[in-house]
C-alpha cells in the first residue's frame, strides 16, 4: 500500500511512455519487433493514429457545427484555449471558406474539412432564460465522477498509500465520500444528480488481463521516449495493460455513460491531490495547494493522435469553455475564502496553462475531460500527502468542528463537497439573476 503517483505523473498521457517500452524488450521481442517495423514502414512514416484502447473519431459528429463558427471565432478558441504553442497548425491548411484537418504534418491525408460562417451569418444565440435564484440548479442534470476506482483496484490504480499501521488512504474512496454529500447538496439546490460510477467496482467491463494484445502491440510500436518504471519486459507488459485498463478503458467506458446515456449539463470531476514522495520515500510533505482544471492545453506530442485531434475539435466546436471557466472560478473562490490554501502553479509544466480567470483554474488535456462531452470542471482537492491534511483524512466524517490544518474545520469530506457545491450554486445563481454576465473568453 505504498503507491502514490504524483498528480502530474498521472497526467502523462500513455502515449508518453509507451514510447520508451521498446528498449526494455528482451531480445526475442525486438526482433519480432524489429520485423513489425519492416513490415509496417510505409505505415510508420505516418505518426500514431490512436491512443490505446481509443476508438475510432465519428467525424460525423463535427458535423453539426457545420457553418456555424466564422474563422476568427474558430483561431481565436484555439489559441486561447487549446492549442496555445501552436501544434496543431502544421495539420490544418486554410482556404477561403473553411479548413481542413490532415492526419500528417505533410497534409496528404485530409481528416475533416470544417467550413466556417461569413461574420454576418452567424446564427443568433437562444434566448436567454432567466433562471430561479432561490433554486439556482433547478432544471439542472450534473454528472458527478469520483475519481478512480478504489476498493480492491486500489493499489494497483497506484492511488492509495499507508503510513505506519494508520488507515489506508485511498484516493477512490474519499473521492466517493465527498460526491456522496456533494450530491445532497446539488439536489438542495434542485439539480437532479447522475453519476458515472457509485462504487468501487470498474465500469469498464474489461480486466488488465483483457488488455495484454493491446499492451504489447503498444509496446511494439514503442520508439525513443520518456522515464519508465525499472521493470522486467513481462512485468513492464502487466503494468502496461493494467494502466490501458485503469486509464483508458475506465474512463473511456465512463465517457460512453456520459455522451451516450447520461447527457448532463455538467460533470464534476472529484479528486484528492498527491504530491511526489520526498526522496522517493513514504512520508508527508508540505504541498498544500489547490488546482481546478478546464479542457485544453494539447500538446505536439498529443495531436499526433488522429482522436486527440478528433476530441480537441469536437470541444472547440462544443463551446463549453466559458461555462467551464465561470463554474471553476466560482468553486476557486468559494476553496479561497473557505480554506485558504494558495493556488498551484503549472506556469512551467509544458502541459498546463493559465486561463487568466483565477489563479486556481489552469486549462489542461486530461483523458476525463477530453473524453467527456460537455462542460467538464475537474477540481484537485487537498493534497493527501500533506503534513496539514493527513491528519484531516484520518480523522474521518467527524461531527461539528476540530482544529485542523491551522484552524477549527469540518470534516474534510464535508468542507470540499460544500465549497464546489456553494461555488456551483453561486455560478447558476448569478446566470439566474443575470444571463447576460456570461463570460466571453474570446475577448
Ligand atoms: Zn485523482
Amino acid at each position: 500500500m505504498t503507491h502514490l503517483k504524483p498528480s502530474a505523473e498521472l497526467a502523462w498521457e500513455f502515449s508518453r511512455f509507451i514510447m520508451a517500452l521498446f528498449m526494455r524488450l528482451p531480445p526475442s521481442l525486438r526482433i519480432l519487433s524489429a520485423l513489425g517495423f519492416s513490415a509496417l514502414s510505409p505505415v510508420l512514416a505516418e505518426p500514431f493514429l490512436f491512443s490505446p484502447v481509443s476508438e475510432a473519431p465519428e467525424w460525423r459528429l463535427l458535423d453539426e457545427s457545420q457553418g456555424k463558427i466564422t474563422r476568427e471565432e474558430f483561431e481565436s478558441r484555439l489559441t486561447t484555449v487549446f492549442d496555445p504553442g501552436g501544434a496543431l497548425r502544421p495539420y490544418l491548411l486554410w482556404d477561403d471558406g473553411g479548413v481542413t484537418l490532415f492526419r500528417d504534418t505533410a497534409r496528404n491525408h485530409p481528416l475533416y474539412r470544417l467550413t466556417f460562417a461569413s461574420a454576418g451569418d452567424v446564427p443568433s444565440l437562444p434566448p436567454l432564460v432567466l433562471g430561479d435564484p432561490a433554486r439556482p440548479l433547478a432544471g439542472k442534470v450534473i454528472c458527478l465522477d469520483p475519481g478512480h476506482i478504489g476498493g480492491d483496484w486500489a493499489d494497483l490504480e497506484e492511488r492509495s498509500f499507508r503510513i505506519g499501521t494508520d488507515r489506508p488512504v485511498v484516493e477512490g474512496e474519499l473521492n466517493l465520500r465527498v460526491c456522496r454529500i456533494l450530491e445532497r447538496k446539488l439536489e438542495e439546490a434542485g439539480a437532479t444528480v447522475v453519476w458515472t460510477h457509485a462504487g468501487q467496482e470498474p465500469t469498464t467491463p474489461l480486466r488488465p488481463g483483457d488488455l495484454y494484445p493491446e499492451a504489447i502491440t503498444y509496446l511494439l510500436q514503442g520508439a525513443a521516449g520518456t522515464r519508465l518504471p525499472r521493470l522486467s519486459a513481462n512485468r513492464l507488459i502487466r503494468w502496461n495493460a493494467e494502466l490501458l485498463f485503469y486509464r483508458s478503458a475506465e474512463i473511456q467506458a465512463r465517457a460512453r455513460r456520459v455522451n451516450e446515456e447520461l447527457r448532463p449539463d455538467l460533470t464534476l470531476c472529484i479528486h484528492f491531490n498527491a504530491a511526489p514522495w520526498p526522496g522517493g520515500r513514504v512520508r508527508l510533505t508540505s504541498a498544500n495547494r489547490l488546482v481546478l482544471f478546464v479542457h485544453g492545453s494539447y500538446t505536439r506530442e498529443e495531436l499526433a493522435y488522429d482522436d486527440q485531434k478528433f476530441r480537441l475539435l469536437r470541444k472547440l466546436l462544443e463551446g463549453a469553455t466559458p461555462l467551464e471557466l465561470g463554474i471553476s472560478a466560482a468553486i476557486a473562490d468559494r476553496f479561497r475564502e473557505g480554506w485558504g490554501f494558495p493556488p498551484e502553479n503549472y506556469a512551467d509544466s509544458g502541459y498546463s496553462h493559465a486561463t487568466g480567470q483565477s489563479p486556481y483554474v489552469w486549462y489542461r488535456n486530461l483523458i476525463a475531460n477530453r473524453m467527456f462531452d460537455g462542460p467538464v470542471v475537474f477540481v484537485e482537492g487537498p493534497y493527501m500527502n500533506d503534513r496539514d491534511v493527513y491528519p484531516w483524512i484520518q480523522a474521518g466524517e467527524y461531527e461539528g468542528a476540530r482544529r485542523m490544518a491551522g484552524r477549527l474545520r469540518g470534516n474534510v469530506y464535508r468542507e470540499y463537497a460544500e465549497l464546489v457545491a456553494q461555488g456551483v450554486t453561486d455560478f447558476f445563481r448569478r446566470q439566474a439573476e443575470s444571463p447576460s454576465g456570461f463570460t466571453n473568453y474570446s475577448r
